[in-house]
């Protein structure tokens, strides 16, 4: 099932055919904030009531156009200055493939350039997603080769991928900081672990060099075995609770993130929002088959 709806994320006449249907749309707000930036900025303020950070996604993936990678840019500037005026404790994750990485690399890094410049003026962090293992070592080098000039930025890795401990040691002896995730895209197994316990024994192996680096890293899952191992580590090495944070995703387990900011944890709750949101919402019905229920529950509610 999980492969079935990773394969759909990416089907052109799938989308077509489902974005007509209200049920279907209804039931992706439950993971995406709103078609606007002012919806996404009010889910921040309420997660900031709560004590709990954001960080802002606008949709959008794999521009094939130089137009379109340079309005994606050009509404990711608009975004930033829109949250300094707004005052609200965010920062911003982007996407590669959004910013033109399928048209040209430098023309992708330039624009990533020039987001985490206005970003270090405005005094935000840009973080960047990791898309699929086609991407990875291109990210990466994008990251590393930015890295060397600004320091307020950041890249996702992906436990299920084997590369991943190698790409760490990499990232971290450029001390950038890094947001640990389980991986979210259909990999092949000469690339990923399949297995679930796989995974996760290397998310746990991967989280503890992140959390003896010193660096400030996020460890992003809703999976509790996962955070009760990150408690665990920083107890046994008496690494303070503010000297990494919990991520998690808008609309995921709200009761959990409220609960680690109220025992202390940074914790940060990533917001996506804008039209182009049928892919992300694709990945979190794969993550829980479970989810599909919400379609159906909504398709009856129509
Ligand atoms: C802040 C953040 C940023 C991310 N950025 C990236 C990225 O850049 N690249 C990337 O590949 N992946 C990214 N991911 C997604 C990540 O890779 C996983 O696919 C996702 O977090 C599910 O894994 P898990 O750690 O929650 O564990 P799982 O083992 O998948 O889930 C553990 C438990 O969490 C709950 N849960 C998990 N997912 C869902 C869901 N969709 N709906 C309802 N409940 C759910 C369930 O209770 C489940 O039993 C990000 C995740 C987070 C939290």
């Amino acid at each position: 099932m999980r492969s079935f709806l990773l394969f759909l994320a990416n089907d052109e006449r799938f989308k077509n055919f489902m974005l007509r249907f209200k049920f279907f749309r209804n039931t992706a707000w439950r993971f995406v904030a709103g078609e606007t930036l002012q919806d996404a900025i009010r889910a921040v303020r309420e997660a900031n009531s709560h004590g709990i950070r954001g960080t802002l996604d606008l949709l959008g993936e794999n521009a094939q156009s130089q137009e379109d990678a340079r309005k994606a840019t050009a509404e990711v500037l608009a975004m930033l200055d829109t949250l300094r005026a707004e005052r609200v404790d965010c920062n911003v994750s982007v996407k590669l493939t959004q910013l033109g990485l399928d048209v040209d690399d430098e023309f992708c890094y330039e624009n990533l350039r020039e987001i985490v410049n206005r970003a270090r003026l405005l005094e935000y962090f840009v973080r960047v997603d990791m898309e699929g293992s086609a991407y990875t070592q291109r990210t990466i080098d994008i990251v590393l080769r930015l890295r060397k000039e600004l320091e307020n930025v950041g890249v996702v890795i992906q436990a299920y991928l084997y590369r991943s401990e190698q790409d760490i040691r990499d990232l971290l002896a450029a001390r950038t900081r890094i947001r640990l995730c389980k991986g979210a895209y259909l990999e092949p197994e000469t690339v990923a672990f399949k297995k679930k316990q796989d995974t996760d024994a290397n998310f746990v192996k991967l989280m503890k060099i992140l959390l003896d680096s010193g660096l400030y890293h996020g460890i992003a899952t809703h999976d509790d075995a996962m955070i009760g191992a990150t408690k665990q580590y920083a107890n046994l090495r008496s690494i303070p609770k503010t000297s990494f944070e919990f991520q998690m995703l808008y609309g995921i387990r709200r009761d959990l993130q409220q609960g680690l900011a109220r025992e202390g944890y940074n914790m940060r709750v990533y917001v996506p929002y804008g039209s182009l949101w049928y892919a992300y919402f694709m990945r979190r019905l794969a993550e829980r088959p479970a989810n599909l229920w919400f379609i159906l529950r909504n398709l009856f509610r129509d």
